[in-house]
């Protein structure tokens, strides 16, 4: 059986959660520390705050953008739901626009019909790993005096350029950057997310909601010689990502490039073996941008039904999945109002399949998957 992915990680991972289970110290603490020291330092980002998943730091990017009920927040419906679920936990509403069928991202020349009075934000997506076009929105944004925060759960590793030099995703030009550990991701610790920002205030407040709005955090308390009390000033969250996830994660990181290199060789192996079906449709990349192909995904023909040939490729031990959901389609969001189409976001969620794509993956698997592909979608 072929999976859709599979974490990289041995020994030196299940060694760094024994030192830590050892240690006499489990949750958030000097490991977090460490692990966010170099995370920012590998994005090229001035801060990065370690919280217990994407979702939970998307939510606290989103109130230091200061999004609070009756605002709005410009986003895409084609993203994993959580990404429209997020603004409703400020009270907030997510307005829809649709994406760019080119890079399934957020296209910037449907955002300015879509602000509003109420628009507080934009919550822009790197989906599947392919960069969002970060210069475009951050310009519009700026121009109406909104904050841009990015959905980057996939984008670990990915490349944009920015006026003509390559950076990591999570080296803000916008507010924020939320990344994801969940093991669907480019690198994993079970469960957990990175926030990284430009912003000296916002990471305090970052720091500050995670633990419960405390304070003192409890690492310093600890240290402490003289006795301290804490104090609560504002309501926070238990947001807080444990000191045995941070010390996988520290070993994930280093595997990072190596991970990246490797899944882009995978898809460009695909494209070879894909090319001569010309029925098949393949992802490309913008010339500014780099994926880290988090998901490799397909058109497949309008002739095909995708559920059977996802069940074809499952019959032949290939597990796929269908193209990226669109949260409006959903029973949560059915009575909101869409003020565009989305036909685009629809087209993709029901005409592509994501293929398999994890380092381990050998060249005999990727030609057994292409074939396999092949032979379900030939008419
Ligand atoms: C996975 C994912 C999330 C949620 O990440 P968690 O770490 O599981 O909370 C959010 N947005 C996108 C685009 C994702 O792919």
């Amino acid at each position: 059986m072929i999976p859709i992915i599979r974490p990289v990680m041995d020994q030196a991972e299940a060694d760094a959660a024994a030192r830590v289970i050892l240690s006499g110290w489990i949750t958030q603490g000097p490991e977090v520390a460490a692990f966010e020291k170099e995370f920012a330092a590998y994005m090229g980002a001035e801060h990065a705050v370690a919280v217990s998943n994407c979702t939970t730091g998307l939510h606290l990017a989103l109130l230091a953008a200061g999004v609070v009920a009756g605002d709005e927040v410009i986003t895409v419906s084609h993203s994993y739901i959580a990404t429209a679920n997020v603004v409703r936990y400020c009270g907030a509403e997510p307005v829809f626009v649709d994406i760019d069928p080119a890079t399934f991202n957020m296209d910037p020349t449907l955002i300015e019909a879509a602000i509003t009075a109420k628009t507080r934000a934009i919550l822009l997506v790197h989906q599947m790993g392919m960069p969002a076009d970060l210069a475009a929105i951050v310009t519009i944004a700026r121009k109406h005096g909104l904050k841009v925060i990015e959905d980057a759960a996939c984008a670990a590793g990915s490349e944009i350029k920015w006026q003509d030099e390559w950076e990591k995703v999570g080296r803000v030009r916008g507010d924020a950057a939320v990344f994801s550990f969940h093991p669907r991701k480019i690198m994993s610790t079970g469960d957990g997310g990175m926030i990284t920002t430009p912003h000296d205030d916002w990471a305090a407040e970052f720091r500050l909601l995670r633990q419960h709005g405390m304070s003192v955090p409890d690492t310093v308390r600890h240290k402490a010689n003289t006795v301290i009390f804490e104090t609560h000033p504002v309501m926070g969250y238990n947001y807080r990502m444990t000191d045995i996830q941070a010390a996988v994660g520290r070993e994930q990181l280093k595997r990072l490039p190596g991970i990246t290199a490797r899944r882009r060789e995978i898809a460009q192996e695909y494209k070879t073996q894909l090319a001569p079906a010309q029925w098949i449709g393949l992802p490309e990349e913008p010339t500014w941008a780099r994926s880290n192909w988090q998901s490799f995904s397909v058109k497949i023909p309008s002739t095909s039904d995708q559920r059977e040939v996802m069940q074809k490729m499952l019959d032949a031990g290939v597990s796929t999945r269908r193209g990226i959901m669109c949260a409006h389609r959903e029973e949560v969001y059915s009575n909101m109002p869409l003020n565009a189409p989305l036909t685009h976001s629809e087209f993709a969620q029901d005409n592509r399949i994501i293929l398999p794509l994890y380092p381990q993956m050998n060249n005999d698997d990727i030609v057994f998957v292409s074939d396999m592909l092949k032979k379900a979608t030939r008419k």
